[in-house]
């Protein structure tokens, strides 16, 4: 296994008792390691924009555009961004969350990569997907830092590239 894994750092009980926070903070102090997780985020792949899905994407995400030669589009929480938006809802454990995209982020058909820290049950990606088609972009892939793969998110996001550099 990658050497950089072990920066991701677990905590127990965080935000709630039951959840194990995969806090990659260590990671991104790190510079070699964060290097190069932006590297194999994007590598290999053909995109014109990335998105990255707030807060922890954006810190993955702007790097990976920027190393590539794309542009970065961010995906927000409700009531965030200024202009106009599509929005999208997606079920949390207890309730329900809404997340946003300014309508106009996209040129017609452009190729988008969705990149995210975690992906757990796929709710937050498989909206942001949701998202990027409904301004008429084209969705390429979703990269993620680590999937827990016992949530089986990979499953809401059918016919999509999903790279996740650590499955635990
Ligand atoms: P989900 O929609 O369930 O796939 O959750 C993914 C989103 O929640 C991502 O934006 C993650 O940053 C965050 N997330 C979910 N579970 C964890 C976890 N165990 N540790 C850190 N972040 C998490």
């Amino acid at each position: 296994m990658t050497e950089w894994v072990s920066l991701i750092r677990d905590v127990p009980d965080y935000p709630k008792p039951g959840v194990v926070f995969k806090d990659i903070t260590p990671l991104l102090a790190d510079h070699s390691a964060f290097t190069q997780v932006v590297d194999e985020l994007g590598a290999g792949l053909a995109f014109d924009k990335v998105v990255g899905i707030e807060a922890r994407g954006f810190i993955l995400a702007a790097p990976v555009a920027y190393r590539a030669g794309a542009g970065f589009v961010p995906v927000r929480k409700k009531g965030k961004l200024p202009a106009q938006t599509f929005e999208a809802n997606y079920d949390l454990e207890y309730g329900s969350a809404t997340v946003e995209v300014h309508s106009d982020a996209f040129a017609p058909g452009e190729r988008v990569l969705i990149v995210d820290d975690v992906l757990a049950t796929g709710g937050t990606a498989n909206a942001t997907v949701e998202l990027v088609r409904r301004a008429g972009a084209h969705v390429i892939g979703v990269s993620v830092l680590m999937e827990l793969s016992f949530l089986s998110g990979r499953d809401r996001l059918p016919g999509l590239e999903v790279r996740s550099l650590v499955t635990v």
